[in-house]
């Protein structure tokens, strides 16, 4: 089954919110495993196992036909975040680049969104990402995020602009 040889490849984990995939979770259940496609099949994307991800149902769902977006989690207590998709448009071409992805209120927070933040970046445009934190003395901890200026420059493809509502 394709879940599965994408489940060899790279483990039980969804690669659209990060979180873990129960793989017996029922056939009914929000939380269930699904093959993504990377590159949506309505936008020209195969079925070869490079252009499949593993996500959770819900996940799938929510991203539908669209390209790729990141969402931050919920839970998170952000004081800002940037649009990731649109940041890794920007960085993935340019090595050596950085920018301020997302101010946390306290350094656990940021170092924990600066491990999530490269390991999102790295399912979508493969090649190498660095992120480090810097906090401010008057409170808010940036986190940053580039591609190392020894990686090959990469592509997140066209990024789709969706106005939600
Ligand atoms: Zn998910």
């Amino acid at each position: 089954m394709r879940l599965d040889g994408v489940a060899e490849r790279d483990g039980w984990w969804c690669w659209l919110c990060g979180g873990a995939i129960d793989p017996h979770a029922p056939r009914d259940s929000a939380v269930r495993g699904t093959v993504d496609h990377l590159v949506p099949r309505s936008r020209g994307g195969g079925n070869e196992l490079a252009n499949l991800r593993l996500a959770h149902k819900r996940c799938n769902v929510r991203r539908g036909s669209h390209l790729p977006e990141l969402l931050w989690p919920r839970e998170w207590p952000m004081l800002m975040t940037v649009h990731l998709w649109t940041a890794m448009a920007r960085l993935a071409p340019r090595p050596g680049t950085a920018e301020v992805v997302a101010l946390a209120p306290l350094s656990d927070l940021a170092d924990e969104a600066a491990t999530w933040v490269v390991e999102r970046a790295e399912e979508f445009v493969p090649g190498g990402w660095e992120s480090w934190c810097a906090a401010d003395p008057a409170g808010p901890v940036a986190v940053w995020l580039r591609r190392p200026a020894g990686a090959a420059p990469g592509s997140t493809g066209r990024p789709k602009i969706v106005v939600p509502g």
